[in-house]
């Protein structure tokens, strides 16, 4: 049995879903963060359980052929990147195998299904949103920066590799103005200061600056929004958002315009968007307008549809679609999108699309009592995937296809076992890596009704 602290020496020879390498002592399997397949590393002994122990790696004996020399300082300790240390070939390597593993291991399909990975064009400064959290360290000093690994404490960094350098400046800024003024964090004592910067920005490098605070006004703060404006003309619109809730959700209910614009307007496959600061938005702009052209293809659609787009955020999955269907309808549970899903479909001249705001379950089951019968939906579910009532439904309006888009492929690998058992084949799956560096990776999937005898009575 291996103690803590214990030094051992593995062989790197997987890395798991949240990248972490894994190499085998004796009977015992060890997670080893910040390794590459190939490598040999001295690593300690943090934990042993009954079947798997964690280690830190201590010293890389061999390094891997994967291996680079990561462009951050903050690299392994930061929640966000765990790739930065490997080729970006490898990281690709990496998440198409997690989408296999899920893909075999839970949705019990074979290998096959899982087409290439599509990389992304950028791989560094690709977010166009970034969520900025504010604290206080132990000695009250003014931290921003981004979640340390596995926790929820504030690793002071002021420039991420991620983001693009506008937003990085603004943050820089922030910072300068709130390390004079501690006493505006937000802390569980005062419950009004500042919780997180919250940034937007488009194609068109316009930036939305949304300040979360305990309360709606601070002191001095037309200072802060003053210099942004005069310093950044790329910034559109200032709002700050409300949460004084001691939880871990980052947007309260409420949000107070400041200056300018509401909402920010992208383009997006020759689409133009309007985005609130409450609505879902991918985060890399350019391998949306990829992973959407996918799930076009997938659809397969000749004008004559109905298209049903559940979870459809602001709309922009179906509004891109709705040119080759007939009818398109998409349902949402954040009311803020689904203003904005009407709104963009008449911005963009779309008139045969209509949108409910509601939870996607409940709304398709109604829609199906109604007798709604769409000839493809298309599914784009947050982390924890579809319920299973949910699929059940969606099977018994029976459309010709299903495309499902995931940004958890273990979700989907169980949902997609679901339909399987239903009356649905699995077609193909195209991993995206939609959020290069870190362990994130988006799927696409279609799925086909299969024919079976009596089709007319279904
Ligand atoms: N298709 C959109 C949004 C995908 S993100 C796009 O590509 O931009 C998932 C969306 O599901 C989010 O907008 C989220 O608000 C919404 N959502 C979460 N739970 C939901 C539920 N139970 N019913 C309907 N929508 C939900």
């Amino acid at each position: 049995m291996y103690r803590k602290n214990e030094m051992i020496e593995l062989n790197i020879t997987s890395l798991t879903s949240d990248g972490d390498g894994v190499g085998r002592a004796g009977e015992l399997v060890f997670f080893v963060p910040n390794t590459a397949v190939g490598d040999t590393v001295r690593a300690r002994v943090l934990k042993v359980k009954k079947n798997v122990g964690f280690g830190r790696v201590e010293e890389v004996l061999t390094p891997s052929a994967d291996r680079i020399a990561p462009e951050c300082p903050v690299s392994f300790s930061c929640g966000g990147c765990v790739y930065r240390h490997i080729s970006y070939e490898a990281e690709c390597r990496a998440k198409r195998q997690k989408v296999i593993d899920a893909v075999t291991r839970i949705g019990r399909l074979p290998e096959e299904l899982v087409r290439d990975i599509v990389p992304s064009k950028n791989i560094d400064g690709y977010r166009n949103k970034a969520m900025i959290p504010v604290g206080l360290d132990r000695d009250g000093k003014v931290v921003m920066g981004y979640y340390a690994r596995h926790s929820h404490n504030i690793m002071h960094c002021l420039r991420c590799r991620l983001s693009p350098s506008v937003f990085n400046d603004i943050i820089a800024d922030v910072y300068a103005f709130l390390s004079r003024r501690p006493g505006l964090v937000y802390t569980l004592q005062n419950r009004r200061g500042i919780r997180h910067i919250y940034l937007r920005g488009t194609a068109q490098g316009e930036v939305m600056v949304c300040v979360i605070a305990g309360k709606r006004r601070f002191e001095d703060d037309s200072v802060l929004y003053d210099s942004l404006k005069e310093k950044y003309p790329q910034i559109k619109s200032i709002v700050v958002n409300v949460n004084a809730c001691d939880t871990n959700v980052i947007l309260g209910d409420r949000t107070f315009s400041v200056w300018g614009a509401d909402s920010l307007t992208d383009t997006l496959c020759e689409l133009r968007f309007e985005i609130a600061p409450e609505a879902f938005y991918q985060i890399n702009r350019d391998q949306t307008q990829r992973l959407y052209a996918k799930a076009k293809g997938y659809a397969a659609l000749t004008g004559e549809e109905t298209l049903l787009d559940l979870y459809c955020g602001a709309g922009t999955i179906g509004l891109t679609m709705a040119d080759s269907c007939k009818e398109l309808i998409g349902v949402e549970i954040i009311p803020e999108a689904i203003e904005n899903a009407k709104r963009n479909a008449q911005n963009n001249g779309i008139a045969n699309a209509r949108f409910f705001c509601g939870d996607a379950t409940a709304a398709a089951e109604k829609l199906r009592e109604e007798g709604v019968r769409p000839d493809v939906i298309v599914v784009d579910p947050p982390r924890k995937g579809l319920t299973p009532e949910l699929i059940a439904t969606v099977a018994e309006m029976s459309p010709d296809r299903i495309v499902y888009v995931s940004c958890d492929p273990a979700t989907m690998a169980r949902d997609l076992k679901l339909f399987t058992e239903q009356n649905y084949s699995v077609k193909e799956i195209t991993p995206f890596d939609m959020f290069p560096r870190t362990s994130h990776v988006e799927s696409v999937c279609l799925m086909s009704r299969r024919k079976i005898r009596n089709e007319e009575t279904i």
